[in-house]
Formats: structure tokens, C-alpha cells, sequence
């Protein structure tokens, strides 16, 4: 059978940091535990930027840095719990494709993955992609792919 995608977008444009940490705030808010976000963007695009404020939004008071060299990362938020992965210039996920594999099924985990590229066989069909594109050094340009399960996490056009 083939999967056929039938995801929708949703675009905006972050002009400064500001914008972008109030866009990950808004989304950590309205996560509910069980969702897996993918995202993709150059070195510098703003992923580990957002999960911070992913983080913040879900009400965590723990630091958020990079895990590129950890691969993985938790950081505590009420009863849920936040996985971040950065799998950046892996080429064999190894192990920690199988603790991606097992986090994926906490009811009460969001699971945020950078560089997901070499795991995306691992992600399930459903999941939130956030696109990020750097077109100057203070703006970004965002595209969410979605699929309608997952409406809820898009900000309401204001
Ligand atoms: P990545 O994890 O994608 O490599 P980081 O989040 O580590 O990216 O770094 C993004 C850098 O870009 C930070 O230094 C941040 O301050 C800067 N930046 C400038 N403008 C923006 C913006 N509009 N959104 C996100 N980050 C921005
Ligand atoms: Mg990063």
C-alpha cells in the first residue's frame, strides 16, 4: 500500500528572535503529550531555539542547549516529559534509534527531533514537520506541515 500524504501547511514569517520564541511558546502550549515534531532547517535556522521555547510553553524551567553531541536530551514539564534528539551528522543512528522508537509511545512524551533525516522511517506517519528557512540573519521563514489530527498545535490567524 502506498501512504499517500495528505498533510496540510500552515507558513508565517518570524522577523526576530522575539517572534520566534512567542511561535514555540504558543506551540509548547498547546501540546497534550504524544506528539512528534520533525525539524528541519541549516545550521542556524532556529530548531534548538524553538524547542527552548517549546520547552518554555509546556511550562518547563529546565535549560534547553543543544544535544548534538549527547544525541538526546529530557527535560521536565508538569507530568509531561520533552525529548529532544539531534541526530546532526550521524550517519548510523544506532542505539538511540531504538530510544527515539520507545519515547514515540509515551502518552505523556513530546518527542522533538533534529536532523531526523536518518530516522525518519522511525517517526510515525503522523507527525508535525516545521520547516525553517533563514533569509537574513534576523528572519525566518516557517512552513508547518500538518496532518488534520494535529490542527490544534497551528496558532488561529489573528
Ligand atoms: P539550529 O539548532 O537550527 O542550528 P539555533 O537555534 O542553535 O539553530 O541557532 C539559531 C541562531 O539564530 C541563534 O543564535 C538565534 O539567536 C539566531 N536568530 C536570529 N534571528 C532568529 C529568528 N528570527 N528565529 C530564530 N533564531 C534567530
Ligand atoms: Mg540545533
Amino acid at each position: 500500500m502506498v501512504y499517500m500524504s495528505t498533510d496540510l501547511t500552515w507558513q508565517t514569517v518570524s522577523m526576530n528572535l522575539n517572534d520566534t520564541e512567542r511561535l514555540g511558546s504558543g506551540l509548547g502550549s498547546r501540546l497534550r503529550g504524544g506528539e512528534v515534531i520533525e525539524l528541519i532547517s541549516d545550521v542556524g535556522g532556529g530548531k534548538t531555539t524553538l524547542v527552548r521555547s517549546i520547552a518554555k510553553g509546556m511550562g518547563s524551567k529546565d535549560t534547553v542547549g543543544s544535544p548534538s553531541f549527547t544525541l538526546s536530551r529530557e527535560y521536565r514539564a508538569g507530568d509531561k516529559t520533552l525529548y529532544h534528539f539531534d541526530f546532526y551528522r550521524l550517519s548510523d543512528p544506532g542505539i538511540v534509534a531504538n530510544e527515539l522508537a520507545e519515547v514515540i509511545g509515551d502518552p505523556l512524551g513530546v518527542v522533538v527531533v533534529e536532523w531526523a533525516n536518518i530516522v525518519e522511517n522511525v517517526l510515525p506517519a503522523h507527525h508535525l514537520t516545521i520547516r525553517i528557512k533563514t533569509t537574513s540573519e534576523t528572519k525566518r521563514q516557517l512552513v508547518f506541515e500538518y496532518p488534520d489530527n494535529l490542527q490544534y498545535l497551528i496558532p488561529e490567524e489573528s
